[in-house]
Order: structure tokens, then sequence, then C-alpha cells
């Protein structure tokens, strides 16, 4: 039977996202019904609010969520209802050749069960999108049972949320490019994401951690995370510069955590000529270019994306929200904000001005 739940639609870019009573199905087979306890907002969903990545519409966002299985569907085994669960943007089927490697979290069943045809949202008939299978701003979602990771009941929804995406990327992103005591780290953009990117170097011991952000008011709370440095561009001539003045060749490990092209050449040029590595997390407006003088790379620099800090849905993200419920990972000082769903708009202009680190909505 279906039932009626409440989410939050997008209904085109720079329109406000509308509170509406919509018609969720039963999970089929393979499929589960999880009840949102907490959603967090995440620039990739203000970027596709923009209009900067495309999206069919109406739609349901939202993609960082945890809450508990009330249903499953045919062929699931190991979910059950009353498990505490994290949704996950990308499938662990475990059997695939890339779900068996250690060298990628990108499973071969990516992009199975998120088109409009898995969809199992309407409203008087219309069948609704969602991102990419999700649509986690909603008290409701059904979802492929391959992407949905059982958790520590200690950890707190909120916590467990903001581990699915802000957490595994920023941490996620540290952990798989080896940063350890040695590492002179850059961070470039302090928000959801940056500010993990801090807290996973502090954890590894790197020595050096520089954070760049536009905001003077990110510097307490990443200096609290274990920031040794902060650097606001708009202050300094060249932050390029300022970097290699700190680092003396330039940083070992630089992340990208805006989604800015311009900023992304900065990050490339402030990482060491030689071993360093320039990681860009960030999501640039769909279509942009990157353009940096190629001889920089010729001596050893190497540059590259990463999707969801390389974090596997079910084998990686158990492990750190547990990290969390046992208070060895901070998510609590990085949330600036909790809102209700009818509140979401409010949080997204917070995040456009720069004025939050991490908004979480919270359900009953
Ligand atoms: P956010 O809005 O919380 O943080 C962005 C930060 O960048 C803010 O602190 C802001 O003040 C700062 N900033 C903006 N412009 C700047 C500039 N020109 N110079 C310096 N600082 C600047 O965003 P978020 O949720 O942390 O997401 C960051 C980026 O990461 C987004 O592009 C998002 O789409 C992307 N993302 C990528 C992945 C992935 O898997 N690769 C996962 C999650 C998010
Ligand atoms: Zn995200
Ligand atoms: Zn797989």
């Amino acid at each position: 039977m279906p039932m009626k739940i409440k989410a939050a639609v997008f209904h085109g870019p720079n329109q406000p996202l509308t509170i509406e009573t919509l018609e969720l199905d039963d999970p089929g087979p393979g499929e589960v019904l999880v009840k949102i306890k907490a959603t967090g907002l995440c620039h990739t969903d203000l970027h596709i609010i923009e209009g900067h990545q495309p999206q069919p519409v109406p739609a349901v966002l939202g993609h960082e969520s945890a809450g508990v299985v009330v249903a499953v569907g045919p062929d699931v085994s190991d979910l059950r209802e009353g498990d505490h669960v994290v949704p996950f943007l990308l499938p662990e089927c475990g059997v695939c050749p890339n779900c068996q490697s250690g060298k990628t979290n990108i499973c071969l069943k990516i992009g199975e069960r998120t088109g409009t045809d898995f969809s199992r949202l309407s409203r008087n008939g219309q069948r609704i999108h969602t991102f990419v299978g999700m649509g986690t701003f909603a008290d409701h979602m059904v979802i492929a049972a391959d992407r949905v990771a059982k958790v520590s009941e200690h950890a707190s929804f909120e916590g467990a949320c903001y581990a699915s995406c802000g957490g595994a990327t920023g941490i996620g992103s540290v952990r798989r490019h080896d940063v350890d005591r040695e590492a002179l780290v850059a961070v470039f953009g302090l928000g959801g994401v940056g500010l993990n990117v801090v807290q996973g170097a502090a954890l590894a011991g790197a020595q050096v951690i520089i954070g760049v952000d536009t905001n003077d008011a990110k510097e307490a709370v990443a200096r609290k995370l274990g920031l040794t440095h902060f650097i606001n561009p708009d202050k300094v001539e060249s932050v390029a510069a300022e970097i290699m003045a700190i680092t003396v060749m330039g940083a070992t490990h630089s992340f990208e955590c805006i989604g800015a092209p311009a900023v992304m050449r900065e990050a490339i040029a402030a990482t060491n000529a030689f071993y360093g590595r320039c990681t860009i997390i960030g999501v640039a407006p769909s279509g942009s270019e990157l353009t940096t003088p190629v001889q920089q790379l010729s001596m050893g620099k190497t540059v590259g994306g990463l999707l969801m800090g390389g974090v596997k849905a079910r084998s990686g993200l158990p492990s750190l929200v547990s990290e969390y419920a046992e208070g060895r990972v901070n998510f609590d000082d990085l949330i600036s904000h909790r809102l209700k769903l009818d509140e979401i708009n409010e949080g997204f202009a917070m995040m456009k001005q720069g004025l939050s680190t991490r908004t979480v909505i919270l359900f009953d």
C-alpha cells in the first residue's frame, strides 16, 4: 500500500523548495523503506538548486541521511525492521570486481536503480524524480538495499547522517591518499567537507594543516579540529605564495573542497611540484573546464578527483559511524544548525552566504 510522505520538492533552478505531500510505493525486490531521522544539507544539493548541475524536475533532492528501516522488500536478507542505517550515494554489491578490489569504491552497479524508472515517488499519479535514486529531503525513502549500511545504534542520527557524505568525503579523502606525520596539507574551503579534511589530516598526525577560506569565521572551528594556519584569500596577494612560504616546496597534499575552477588552479599551483598530490573534491558547474600550466605537472605532481572519499557504502561507512559514536571523530562541533524540514530554504540561504558549517534537518 503506497504511503503518504512529506517532502521538500525541487521545481527548477533558483526556486524555493516546496513542502508537499507525496505518495511513496512499497519497497520492491532488493529495496528497503527507510524512515529518515536526519538529513544534511550538502553543497552538491545547492549546486543543483542553483542550476549548476542537470536535474529533471519535479524532484526530491538530498543524499546525506540516517534513519531506521521500517520495511524490507523481497530478497533483502541482511537488513531488517528496526536497523539503524545510513543510505549512501554509491552502491556496494559486494561481488563485482570493483567491490572485491580495495582500489576503488565505484561498484559496477553504479547508475543502476537511480533513474526515474526506479523512483517510488509520485503525486496524483505523476512520477516524481529523485537525486540519483535517493531523495532524503523527505520523512521516508525507498532505496536499493545495496546502498544502505547498517550502523551503530550508539551514534546519534545527526552524526551518522553527516558521516554519510561530508564525513566520508572529507576523512575518506585523507585516508585514501596516505596523509601521514610528514604531510604538509592545504585545504581550500572549510565547509562541511573541508573541515573533515582538516579533521582527517589531524587524526593522521599531519605536521602542517593550512586552511583557505574567504570566511574568517571558519578559522575557529577549523583550529579546534587541528588547523595550524589560516589564510583568507581576500587578504593576501597570492594564496599559493603564502602556502609556499609555510611549506617551502608546496603542500604534499592539497584538497579543493569548493568546486571553483579558479581555486582548483590555485590549489594545483600550491602543491609540491615533485611528489605532491592535489585532490579535487569540489564539484564544478557542469561543463566548466580547468586550465593549469602543463609544465607544473612534468616533474611528478599528481592531480585527480575522488568520489565520496573512496569510502565503500556497506564495508566502509559503519566503521566511520562507530568512530563517531566512540568519540574518536568529532561531527558534533561541525553541525552548526539544526532545522525542521519546513525551514530547509533558510538552511540553503545560510550555506549560500557561508554562515553555516553543516546544517542538519531533524525529523520526529
Ligand atoms: P560548503 O558550502 O559547506 O563549504 C564551502 C566553503 O568554501 C565555505 O566555507 C565557503 O566560505 C568557502 N569558499 C567559497 N568560495 C571560496 C573561495 N573562492 N575561496 C576560498 N573559500 C571559499 O560546501 P560543502 O558541503 O563542504 O561542499 C564543498 C564542495 O564539495 C562542493 O562543491 C560539493 O559539491 C563538493 N562535494 C564533493 C563530493 C565528492 O564526492 N567529490 C562529496 C561532497 C561534496
Ligand atoms: Zn554531499
Ligand atoms: Zn559491486
